[in-house]
């Protein structure tokens, strides 16, 4: 070992563990040979059964040794997963994180910070603010927002709503609109049909009601059918916009969404968590009119800012009542300083690895011009694919990509046609497009977030047949 770190810090042999450098060297050499590899194998899931009958009995009271722990994993549990970064992978929402980014998730994990509070992560946590610095800046954002890095967009959605409920519960009682800020139908939030459906599960854990809205013709939300919808609810105290629905990539009216309801006092949140990426494209930063004004937003660097899960952004423009919602009181709590942000103040969340470093090593090292060319890269693959659709006499493009996302249709094709076509492609780990639902009929979704994906592929294997 040449690093000077390894006299600086000796590695310690515990009096209970022992010396546990060769399961330290087990463990690095596997992440250090898939770090390099980009692309692992693509796998099946299997029953927890026939796993069971692989891999036996794991934990107990001696342990199996590190040898024999690595090899299952290696040879059994691993290949029962599916990397979400294969180029193929273009369904559901996959994620294409630069090696840098991987590399550093196990710094991440060596440095060991408790990053909830700043007084324990300083340092980390000052990097992970100038990343959402970035993101606020790319949402032309103006000084005074705050944020904080949680595990995926659902836990974002709720931390976001959670603090826009505090907001009106306050208002609304020194208001005196109602007694205690709380509505005697209960609250509710107001979205379209096309939100995502953790929008729908924090709603009721939050236990609150879900007022829709229906699309404009051109499938987003906009003020116009908005107002009626709050007009009729006064209950309702948070509008959630989209900024890239999941199942068609499709950007709501932020700029209509955000004037009829700020003209109601409403809090307005943008669920970016796959979209709001595209944010960096100028291609298509036009659709993200609105932003500007919007009370919080999330994006998800685990899909498309190239980083490994997990890892949500969650972004307050004021976090005044992100304060009020989520900082913990207790008695070993309360002599923490507050005078810079605490990240477990801001969401639903104490204890907490510092897990937008990865993201941030990447962008600063490669730079932002080069994740803008990334997201530029998926995007003209996106209209690439869709032009070679759009060619295709046996296929139509039903939803025109706004981000990277294409759904179409095989002519003549229904519900069974689609599912053994997908998993033939699925199985033989050639492509991995998976059937969706639109406006009730079944059709297949292609998502790119990977600036490696060959178009040219893709659409050979769209062109294949059933045998
Ligand atoms: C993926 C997604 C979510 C959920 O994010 P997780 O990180 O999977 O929890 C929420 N909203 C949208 C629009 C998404 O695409």
């Amino acid at each position: 070992m040449s690093n000077s770190n390894t006299d600086k810090y000796p590695r310690p042999v515990s009096s209970v563990w022992g010396d546990e450098t060769a399961a330290v060297d087990a463990a690095q050499n596997w992440a250090r040979r898939h770090t390099a590899l980009a692309n692992d194998p693509k796998s099946t899931a299997r029953q927890a059964e026939s796993l069971a009958a692989d891999v036996g009995a794991t934990i107990t009271e001696d342990g199996i040794g590190h040898a024999e722990a690595m090899r299952i994993f290696d040879e059994v549990l691993h290949p029962a997963t599916r990397s979400a970064d294969d180029p193929m992978n273009l369904a559901y929402i996959p994620g294409a994180p630069t090696r840098a980014s991987v590399a550093f998730d196990f710094v991440v994990s060596a440095a060991n910070v408790f990053g909830g509070i700043w007084e324990g992560g300083a340092g980390a946590i000052f990097a992970e603010n100038q990343v959402l610095d970035w993101l606020m800046d790319l949402a032309g954002w103006p000084d005074g927002g705050a944020g904080c890095f949680v595990a995926g967009g659902t836990a974002g959605n709720l931390s976001a709503l959670a603090t826009a409920r505090q907001r009106a519960k306050t208002k609304w009682e020194a208001d005196g609109r109602y007694p205690n800020g709380r509505p005697p139908e209960g609250f509710a939030i107001a979205c379209a049909t096309s939100a995502h459906s953790s929008i729908r599960s924090n709603a009721s854990l939050l236990d609150c009601e879900v007022v829709t809205v229906e699309l404009d013709e051109q499938g987003r939300l906009s003020g116009d059918n908005l107002a009626p919808v709050l007009d009729e609810h006064p209950n309702v105290f948070a509008v959630v916009a989209s900024g890239g629905t999941t199942n068609a990539g499709i950007v709501d009216d932020l700029a209509s969404v955000v004037r009829v309801a700020h003209e109601r006092g409403l809090w307005v949140h943008m669920d970016g968590a796959y979209g709001a990426a595209a944010l960096a494209a100028p291609s298509v930063r036009h659709r993200f009119e609105g932003i500007e004004e919007v009370d919080s937003f999330i994006v998800d660097p685990h899909k498309w800012l190239f980083a490994p899960y997990d890892c949500c952004a969650l972004l307050y423009r004021d976090p005044t009542f992100a304060y009020q919602a989520h900082a913990q009181h207790a008695e070993y709590l309360d002599q923490i300083v507050r005078t810079d942000v605490n990240p477990s103040d801001l969401a639903a969340h104490l204890s907490r690895r510092t897990r937008g470093l990865p993201l941030w090593y990447s962008l600063a090292t490669h730079g932002t011009a080069k994740y803008t060319a990334a997201i530029e890269r998926t995007l003209e693959i996106c209209r690439e694919v869709t032009d070679g659709i759009r060619a295709a006499d046996h296929l139509e493009v039903v939803v025109e990509p706004q981000l990277s996302v294409v759904v179409f249709r095989r002519v003549g094709w229904g519900p069974e046609q689609y599912t053994a076509w997908s998993e033939r492609l699925a199985h033989d780990g050639q492509m991995l497009c998976v059937p969706t639902k639109h406006e009730g009929e079944t059709l297949l979704r292609l998502v790119f977030t990977n600036p490696d994906t060959d178009p040219g592929r893709v659409l050979e294997l769209l062109n294949t047949t059933m045998d």
